[in-house]
């Protein structure tokens, strides 16, 4: 996996470029829980739950029929974000995809069930370029962890800030005239 909050990074760069008017700070936060909720299955080492079972690590909480049951978990409490619920659904689940789509660009581990419970088959990107974050405190602050850090930046912070300040760019683009002119102070 990518560091837990690399994963985060995502929905609140994204979210921040499309602007509060569309991503309220509360459905942001919510995005951003999404994204790194699904790291919470490294519990089941603990368990004795074997990496490979779809209650593993990478398995079910991965899948895409997990995100979309997020996605419609922040349907259903739309408005409590101040959002609209489609707006809500649609962030809340691509928040939550994006975690089991990045691991799948890590150079490490297992792959990820993507497509559970259609199939428990584990899948990795053509592409294998972000740095596997250890699972272990010691290595994460240790020289391996300075080299996961700087695959993340480029590989998965960079992108996520270029969408969020192309998104900040088209939001102002369309915004009203008359919005626009007050910003800049004429009136
Ligand atoms: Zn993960």
């Amino acid at each position: 996996m990518p560091t837990i909050l690399s994963h985060a990074v995502v929905p609140l760069a994204i979210g921040l470029g499309a602007g509060r008017d569309r991503v309220s700070p509360a459905l942001l936060l919510d995005g951003a829980a999404a994204s790194m909720l699904p790291d919470l299955d490294v519990l089941a080492f603990h368990l004795g739950v074997a990496y490979a079972h779809p209650f593993g690590h990478r398995g079910f909480s991965h899948s895409l029929l997990f995100a979309l049951a997020l996605g419609l978990a922040a349907r259903l409490l739309a408005p409590r974000p101040r959002a609209s619920r489609l707006v809500a659904f649609c962030f809340v689940f691509l928040a939550t995809a994006s975690h089991g789509l990045l691991d799948a660009f890590t150079t490490g581990g297992m792959g990820v069930a993507l497509l559970w419970p259609l199939t428990e088959t584990r899948f990795f990107a053509p592409w294998r370029v972000i740095q596997v974050s250890p699972l272990s405190l010691n290595q994460i602050f240790g020289a391996k962890g300075l080299a996961v850090l700087l695959s993340e930046l480029k590989w998965v912070w960079a992108p996520a800030f270029a969408v969020g300040g192309m998104l900040a760019l088209l939001a102002r683009f369309h915004q009203p005239p008359a919005t626009r002119q007050t910003e800049s102070g004429v009136r």
